[in-house]
């Protein structure tokens, strides 16, 4: 028997997609910057089929990249072009297991999409709060092995710090069962921090125990007009003092950035006149909403006495406030639409956000008059998303080749800065190469011994991270 049909012998023939068309949508990245090419797409339905498919491509000695809901930013889950690889896609793996209101936690598949399991925590009065624009098709399994960020994490954390245990196939086939929902646990290596971030380069995640946390009584959203970065950190700083946890996030937002969301975003309007930079700020908590309101709204009034913010409107209903969210999360969207982009995650410590947006903008617009920098992200986190597109009048050929440059002009100064090429994105394909300029020969060391462990025959997501 061939190897498509000793997979379709454990799937289901209609579960290996081997006609171009079928397989389509999964050889191309969100971006459209990567087109692979595999043998079949293979779309098991459970722990035991992922399993059993991992063991027969092991067996044969065959690629295997793992996919979720193909929303990467760095090319992770797309093939190369040899069309030797197995692409197994989690889409069936779709179930919630469990929920234990009592323990706050959930048990889920890894194909989840995001926001599935958002509802089933709603559902049960409890919030799951790992949030970010992709939620609709992204998976937990890709949020795990990418240790995805999004809005929220200055109060809750980035998807490692959701997490309290993984199932996870093995390059071998093997299955190692780590479900348990315990907040204490020590006993020897915490394996499943290996696996989160790993980019499906260790194994298949399969399963896990994610935390949940009591929903928030009450909601305060407020879009602030300010004048630079440095203001942002600044108010950042006076409002975790003032607001304590209840600061769920703190989104910096250029004009530039704004500027292209109310061009290609039907029904996007500005909240207020134009300044150089805004700043979303979300409170929430058990406080009553009404006093969650006077808080935050004297705090704004007080900042606009001292001129640290130059306007503000403060959301006075949950459609209003959806609306002010919707500007922040349709900056990818809108800047897709205007052509080619160079796009940069980057973090450094939060302190230095200023003078790194300072020095990178001035590098940048010296050695390439006219580029259109399109700087928003997470500015609680120290993590910006500091992406260039062309010129207005400039041709997308002419931009691509420029690429390499820019990436290094940026990056230098993030690494001189103490800071790192990927916050929340990941590798992927896209910065692999990038990644052996910044880490340490003893730490991409450690990594591919790490590598050599789990995957000695170099099988699992082959190209991607190192
Ligand atoms: C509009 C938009 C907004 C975004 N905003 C954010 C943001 O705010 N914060 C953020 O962190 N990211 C963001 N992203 C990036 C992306 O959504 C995240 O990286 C997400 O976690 C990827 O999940 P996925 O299911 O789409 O994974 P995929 O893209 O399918 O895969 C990502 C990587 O994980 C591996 N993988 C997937 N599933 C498994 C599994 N079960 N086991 C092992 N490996 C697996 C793949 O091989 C690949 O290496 C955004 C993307 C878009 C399109």
């Amino acid at each position: 028997m061939g190897l498509i049909e000793q997979l379709a012998a454990i799937v289901g023939a209609g579960n290996v997609l081997t006609a171009a068309d079928d397989m389509a949508p999964h050889l191309v990245d969100w971006r459209r910057r990567y087109h692979g090419a595999a043998r079949c797409v293979v779309r098991p339905a459970s722990t035991e089929e992922v399993s059993a498919v991992v063991r027969i491509c092991a067996q044969a000695g065959v690629a295997m990249v793992p996919q979720g809901g193909n929303t990467s930013h760095c090319g992770a889950s797309i093939p190369d072009l040899s069309g030797e690889a197995v692409l197994i896609s989690l889409s069936r793996l779709n179930k919630i297991r469990a929920l234990d209101v009592a323990n706050n936690t959930i048990t889920v598949d890894a194909g989840c999409v995001l926001q599935t399991i958002q509802d089933a925590a709603f559902e049960a009065g409890r919030l799951f709060p790992l949030s970010l624009a992709a939620e609709g098709s992204c998976q937990i399994g890709g949020n795990l092995s990418t240790n995805a960020g999004g809005v929220q994490v200055l109060r809750y954390g980035n998807t490692r710090e959701l997490t309290l245990g993984l199932e996870v196939v093995l390059p071998s086939g093997d299955v190692w069962t780590g479900l348990r929902g315990l907040r204490k646990d020590n006993t020897g290596y915490d394996l499943k921090q290996l696996f989160i971030g790993a980019e499906g380069t260790l194994g298949i995640i399969t399963a896990a125990v994610m935390k949940l946390f009591p929903l928030p009584q009450a909601t305060a959203t407020a879009w602030l007009a300010i004048q630079s970065p440095q203001v942002a950190v600044d108010l950042l700083g006076h409002m975790q003092a003032a607001f304590g946890a209840t600061l769920t996030a703190c989104e910096l937002v250029s004009d530039i950035s704004l500027g292209m969301v109310l061009k290609h975003i039907h029904g996007a309007q500005a909240p207020l006149a134009s300044s150089p930079w805004y700043l979303l700020v979300e409170l929430s908590g058990a406080s009553e909403e009404g006093a969650m309101h006077i808080a935050l709204e004297s705090f704004l009034e007080e900042s606009l006495e001292n001129a640290s913010i130059t306007d503000a409107v403060l959301a006075q209903s949950v459609e209003q406030a959806r609306r002010l969210w919707a500007l922040r999360e349709n900056i990818s969207e809108a800047q897709k639409v205007e052509g080619f982009s160079i796009k940069h995650d980057i973090s450094v410590p939060v302190s230095r956000i200023g003078e790194f947006v300072e020095r990178a903008d001035a590098a940048l617009l010296q050695a390439f008059p006219g580029i259109r920098i399109v700087t928003f992200g997470h500015v609680g986190d120290g993590n910006l998303h500091y992406n260039q597109s062309k010129p207005a009048s400039g041709e997308n050929a002419v931009f691509i080749d420029s690429q390499a440059r820019v990436n290094e002009l940026v990056h230098d100064i993030v690494h001189s800065l103490g800071g790192s090429i990927s916050a929340e994105h990941g590798i992927g394909q896209l910065k692999r190469d990038e990644l052996l300029r910044y880490k340490s020969a003893l730490e991409m060391d450690m990594m591919r011994t790490v590598k050599r462990a789990f995957d000695p025959l170099g099988l699992m997501n082959p190209g991607k991270v190192l």
